[in-house]
C-alpha cells in the first residue's frame, strides 16, 4: 500500500515534535507494508517570512493531492502584531476552510502512569477513555445574521441537515469499531436548533442499530464529564458545545502536550496536536512529541484503515510512560526527563517489542 502525506511542520515546537512523529510514522508505516511519501512545506509564520502570506496556493494545493495532511503548530511573538490576515493562525483557519473539514476528533483518555496527575481523584479518572466528535464548520460561529450596535448583540445558531448527518455517520462508524454507545449533546430542552440535531442524529441511528443513543443536555454533559467521565465512550456535538466539552475534557486527562486531534471532511483530513508552537520552550529540545506521536497514530487508524497500528502506537506511548520517562512538561512525579527525540525513540523502542 502506498500513501501520500502533506508534513506542514509550521513554527516553533512545531518542527521539533513533527521530525520526532515522523521518524515513528515511517518506522511503524514499514511493518505494516506501507510505504508513506511525505512532501513537506511552509506553513505559518515561517511561510509568511519566506512568501507574504501564512499559507500559500501552492501548499493548499499539496493538501488536496494527499491522502492525509500533518499539522505541526504555528505562531509566534515575532509575528504578533501583523494584520489579522496576515497573521500565523489565520493559515489554520483558511486551511480547514479549503479542505472541508468539518468534524473535529479529540480522544480524552488517561494513561495509567498519569492518574495522579489529573484533577480529578483516581477512582474517578483512571481507566477514562472517550473520543469528542465536534462539529467544526457550522453552528454558531458561522451562523448569519450576527453582529452588534449600541442596543444589540447577535448570533444565529443554524444547523442543516446534511450538515447534522455527516458528522452523525462518521461518530457512528466510530462508536461501531468501540463500546456501541454514542452520546449526542445538545441544549434540546430550550434549542429549536437543538431538537432538530436530536431528531436528524435519531433518524441516522436506524442505519447502525446496533449503536445505544443517549441524548444530554450540554450543561449536564459538563457536569457528568468531571463527575463520572468513565460513562463516556462517544460524543458527538455541535461547535459552540464542543468546543467547550473537548477541552473539559482534554484537561481532566493530561498535559497539553499530550492531546493530539484529527479533523475529518469528505476528501481530506488533517491531523495535529491540541497544542500550539510554544515560543517559551523553542528550540531546547523540550517540547514533548506525544500529541504529534498520538496524531500520528489517529491517521494510521482513520486515515488508512489500520486500527492495530493505531493501537499499538498508543500502548507504546503508555508502556514509556510507565517506564519513568517524562518531558519536562510532564515531569510531575520526578521521572526521567529526556529530549524531544529521544521521548519519540522510547516510544519505538517499545512499540517494536509489543509488535
Ligand atoms: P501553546 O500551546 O503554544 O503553549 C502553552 C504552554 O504549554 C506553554 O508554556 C508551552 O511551553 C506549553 N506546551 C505546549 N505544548 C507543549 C509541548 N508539546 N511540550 C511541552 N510544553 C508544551 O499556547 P500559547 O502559548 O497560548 O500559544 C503560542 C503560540 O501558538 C501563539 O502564537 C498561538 O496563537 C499559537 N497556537 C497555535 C495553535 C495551532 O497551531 N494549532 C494552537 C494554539 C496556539
Amino acid at each position: 500500500m502506498k500513501k501520500k502525506v502533506t508534513l506542514l511542520p509550521g513554527d516553533g515546537i512545531g518542527t521539533e515534535v513533527m521530525n520526532a512523529a515522523v521518524k515513528l510514522m515511517h518506522h511503524v508505516a514499514s511493518k505494516y507494508d506501507l510505504k508513506i511519501e511525505t512532501t513537506e512545506s511552509l506553513m505559518g509564520g515561517c511561510s509568511y517570512d519566506a512568501h507574504g502570506t501564512p499559507l500559500t496556493d501552492e501548499t493548499i494545493q499539496l493538501c488536496f493531492e494527499s491522502d492525509a495532511v500533518l499539522l505541526g503548530a504555528v505562531g509566534g511573538y515575532k509575528w504578533e502584531d501583523l494584520e489579522h490576515h496576515l497573521k500565523p493562525e489565520a493559515a489554520l483557519l483558511k486551511l480547514r476552510k479549503s479542505l472541508g473539514l468539518f468534524t473535529n476528533i479529540r480522544p480524552a483518555k488517561v494513561y495509567p502512569s498519569f492518574v495522579n496527575s489529573s484533577s480529578l481523584k483516581d477512582s474517578v479518572i483512571r481507566g477514562t477513555d472517550f473520543v469528542v466528535f465536534r462539529e467544526l464548520t457550522g453552528g454558531i460561529y458561522f451562523g448569519e445574521p450576527r453582529g452588534y450596535d449600541e442596543n444589540k448583540g447577535f448570533n444565529t445558531m443554524v444547523y442543516e441537515k446534511h450538515e447534522v448527518e455527516r458528522i452523525a455517520h462518521q461518530a457512528f462508524k466510530v462508536a461501531q469499531q468501540r463500546k456501541k454507545v454514542l452520546t449526542s449533546v445538545d441544549k434540546a430542552n430550550v434549542l429549536e436548533v437543538s431538537q432538530f440535531w436530536r431528531k436528524t442524529v435519531k433518524e441516522v441511528s436506524k442505519d447502525y442499530p446496533d449503536v445505544e443513543v443517549i441524548n444530554m443536555y450540554v450543561d449536564n454533559t459538563a457536569m457528568q464529564v468531571v463527575r463520572d467521565p468513565k460513562q463516556f465512550d462517544v460524543i458527538v456535538t455541535s461547535n459552540l458545545f464542543g468546543d467547550i466539552i473537548s477541552d473539559i475534557a482534554g484537561m481532566i486527562t493530561g498535559s497539553l502536550g499530550m492531546l493530539p486531534s484529527a479533523s475529518l471532511g469528505e476528501k481530506y483530513a488533517l491531523y495535529e496536536p491540541v497544542h500550539g508552537s510554544a515560543p517559551d520552550i523553542a528550540g531546547q529540545k523540550k517540547a514533548n512529541p506525544i500529541a504529534m506521536i498520538a496524531s500520528v497514530g489517529m491517521m494510521f487508524d482513520l486515515s488508512f484503515g489500520l486500527q492495530d497500528a493505531a493501537i499499538k502506537i498508543d500502548k507504546a506511548i503508555e508502556i514509556t510512560l510507565d517506564q519513568g520517562y517524562r518531558t519536562a512538561d510532564i515531569n510531575l512525579d520526578n521521572g526521567n526527563v529526556v529530549s524531544t527525540d529521544t521521548m519519540a525513540e522510547k516510544i519505538i523502542e517499545n512499540f517494536d517489542k509489543i509488535l
